[in-house]
């Protein structure tokens, strides 16, 4: 094949418990993954010139080494030995630095890509064990869809999409580091954790009533004691109609789960009017097999 185009879809943290932090510094997490329709477009062409060259619009990012997208790409032209050249196009819509995993959607839609333009029959298995070497939200993004992830990320188990709602996204004008957010959390003195078996049993009965009211994420002791705006946007998003709001991540990006469309849009316009956030998307949950059943 000459030309690939692929969409790389972002994700949101329905629910996000850290277990304990590791004495490699690696923390345990247990976290309930959701691709959401929001994505980056990634364009890999066959190029005659040797190597890898990176074209970004719609951002200002690295597009040397790095760049995530490089260094999956590496990764899979290492493993294959492959002298080819490659040029790939990235087009910016994900929230940088949000909690959206937009470096890691990214570099994994590289590992798809690159499999699909030089007809490598990599198996997703193999991609995920590639994957986690750039980053542990990787493997999942791999994947997509619904699903648990414990350990490092590494570990992921299949979900049953959940019901169909509207998702209010609102990313405020700051950019919050994973690394300092985790080096802030003290995993040992959290007092309350998510309820993570009680929503995967919502999801496994439809119950988004049961969703929405076991939605928590106890990285928010960090990153909203640092940024109050976070808890601003909650509020604004649960006066306003949602059946409930949460901090994706490490954040600052702040999501609303709504089951009125109108009530979404006239959220979305006043998170805008009040200045309180500089990227707000009315969206949805994505699941592609769902998708393609459809
Ligand atoms: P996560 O949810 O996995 O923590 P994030 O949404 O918080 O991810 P990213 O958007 O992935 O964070 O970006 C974090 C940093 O990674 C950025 O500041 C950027 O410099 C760097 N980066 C490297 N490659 C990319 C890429 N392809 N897209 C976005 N950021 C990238």
């Amino acid at each position: 094949m000459e030309k690939v185009v692929r969409k790389a879809y972002a994700k949101i943290n329905l629910g996000l418990d850290v277990l304990r932090r590791r004495p490699d510094g690696y923390h345990e997490v247990k976290m309930i993954m959701q691709t959401v329709d929001i994505w980056d477009q990634l364009t890999f062409l066959r190029s005659s010139k040797p190597g890898i060259t990176l074209r970004i619009a719609g951002a200002e990012l690295p597009a040397g080494k790095d760049n995530l997208i490089v260094r999956a790409a590496e990764l899979v032209m290492a493993e294959r030995n492959l002298g080819e050249g490659v040029e790939i196009e990235l087009e910016k819509r994900i929230p940088i630095a949000a909690g959206m995993a937009g470096g890691s959607t990214d570099a994994a839609a590289v590992f798809h890509g690159l499999n699909e333009l030089f007809g490598l029959g990599m198996s997703p298995d193999r991609m995920k064990e590639l994957g986690v070497k750039i980053g542990a939200d990787v493997p999942y993004c791999i994947m997509g869809g619904t699903a648990l992830s414990e350990g490092i990320g590494e570990k992921l188990t299949e979900l049953p999409p959940p019901p169909e709602c509207i998702l209010v996204v609102a990313k405020p004008d700051i950019n919050v580091s994973t690394k300092y957010v985790y080096e802030n959390l003290h995993a040992d003195q959290l007092t309350e954790h998510p309820d993570i078996d009680g929503m995967i049993q919502a999801i496994r009965d439809g119950s988004l009533s049961g969703i929405t009211q076991r939605m928590a994420n106890v990285l928010e002791t960090v990153t909203v004691k640092a940024y109050p705006v976070i808890h601003r946007i909650k509020t604004v998003m649960k006066e306003t109609g949602a059946e409930n709001a949460l901090m994706s991540g490490s954040g600052p990006t702040v999501f609303g789960i709504f089951t009125d469309e109108r009530k979404a849009r006239d959220t979305a316009c006043r998170i805008e009017e009040e200045g309180l956030a500089i990227q707000v998307f009315v969206t949805g949950f994505y699941n592609e097999k769902k998708e393609r059943r459809a």
